[in-house]
């Protein structure tokens, strides 16, 4: 995990507006130069000067496309700038703006964990194993994966990625057809996506990497289909099957939508399951005078519920489920990371060295490869 240490004290005595000001006037002289990445998740404040708004995986791709930008500002986290940088054209550099801010989720896989799992399992395996890693990962996981011939997979494609790491295993099969499937390090998004394929629970065990062998049996890991990786969202995490009974029990005909970042309990009692950019479309499409309770992260409810009065859209707690690493990227280090390129230096530049790069790439490639995907429907 990196770390940032804090801002000269100047930084802390700039009020708002100035801090509004500094940022628009820095991003007109640095021009075309310049593109500034905000991830869905991101504050308000900061999605005020972002150039293009979305997904993790959307905004490296769309910053790649933007041939005159030598700076990609990525508001995001770090394996989101870490993606921008695998995927960066020629000399693009990429920046967070704080590097505290990192993942969860992706911090609890490390590359020497992967690597000790991919022993055990295969010891005990007795067939083929696919990796398939959820692009919320490190780049040095993405690489693994992609040396040992596997893919990434987002929320909105994870079903077509599996389908194809299963090498044409189908629910029902004989335990020795095709692939088994490690999936990393998402486990709820792993077991929501194989569910909704057909697949029973029982065809899935959970490997944790601070357990001896995982805390799994041999023979659990030979008869198990998918072995999902022990890691979640801290944030969506929170959301549980007491809060959809909640709100059903209130008087307003809320349809409720969650990320399937949510733990299968909840996605089995929502309406509907998708990721970030299915849940805006749905959203969007809505009729008017339709009530949503949403189960992912509090910026991008909020915002929606400001674009849509019309949809009633809502929480689906009053928990304040917040991704506290993304919030560390502010205006405050959006000014500073800014007026340091204005003065001709880069501060903050996230790397991934030529190694990682080139098979983390091989990783997103095959993903990429597959054709475009339905979003996960857990139900
Ligand atoms: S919302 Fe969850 S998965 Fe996304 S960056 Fe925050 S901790 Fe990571």
């Amino acid at each position: 995990m990196l770390f940032q240490p804090p801002l000269a004290r100047k930084y802390a005595e700039l009020d708002g507006q100035t801090l509004r000001e500094g940022i628009r006037r820095f991003k007109d002289q640095l021009g075309k130069r310049l593109v500034i990445l905000g991830h869905h998740y991101q504050q308000d404040d900061i999605i005020a000067f972002a150039d293009i708004t979305g997904d993790s995986l959307k905004l490296s791709q769309l910053a790649a496309e933007q041939a005159d930008a030598e700076f990609i500002v990525f508001c995001g986290v770090h394996f989101m700038a870490e993606s921008a940088d695998i995927l960066r054209r020629g000399e693009q550099q990429v920046i967070l703006p704080d590097l505290s801010a990192g993942c969860s989720m992706a911090d609890m896989a490390t590359i020497e964990q992967a690597e000790v799992a991919w022993k055990i399992l295969h010891r005990a395996a007795g067939m083929p194993i696919t990796p398939v890693t959820y692009v919320n990962s490190s780049a040095a996981v993405k690489a693994f994966v992609g040396r040992n011939e596997g893919a990434c997979c987002t929320s909105s494609n994870a079903r077509q990625v599996v389908e194809w790491a299963l090498r044409g295993a189908r629910p029902g099969d004989a335990e020795d057809v095709g692939n088994k499937v490690l999936f990393l390090p998402d486990q709820h998004l792993g077991r929501n996506t194989a569910f909704a394929m057909g697949w029973p629970l029982s065809s899935m065990v959970v490997y944790d990497p601070a357990e001896p062998d995982g805390g799994l049996e041999p023979e659990q890991v030979r008869r198990a289909r998918f072995i999902l990786w022990k890691g979640h969202c801290s944030v969506h995490q929170l959301f549980t099957p007491e809060h959809v009974e909640r709100m059903r029990a209130r008087p307003e005909p809320y349809q409720i939508i969650v990320h399937p970042e949510c733990a299968w309990e909840v996605c089995q009692k929502a309406d509907d399951v998708g990721s970030t950019e299915y849940i805006i479309r749905t959203i969007r499409e809505a009729p008017e005078e339709s009530w949503w309770a949403v189960g992912t992260e509090i910026h991008l409810v909020q915002r929606l519920a400001r674009l849509y009065p019309t949809r009633h859209v809502r929480s689906l707690t009053d928990i304040q489920c917040l991704c506290t690493t993304m919030y560390r990227i502010d205006p405050r280090h959006l000014y500073w990371v800014l007026e340091e390129l204005v003065e001709g230096r880069v501060v903050n530049r996230i790397r991934v060295d030529d190694e990682t790069r080139r098979w983390a790439r091989v990783a997103l490639d095959r993903m990429l490869s597959l054709r475009p995907s339905q979003p996960v429907s857990a139900k």
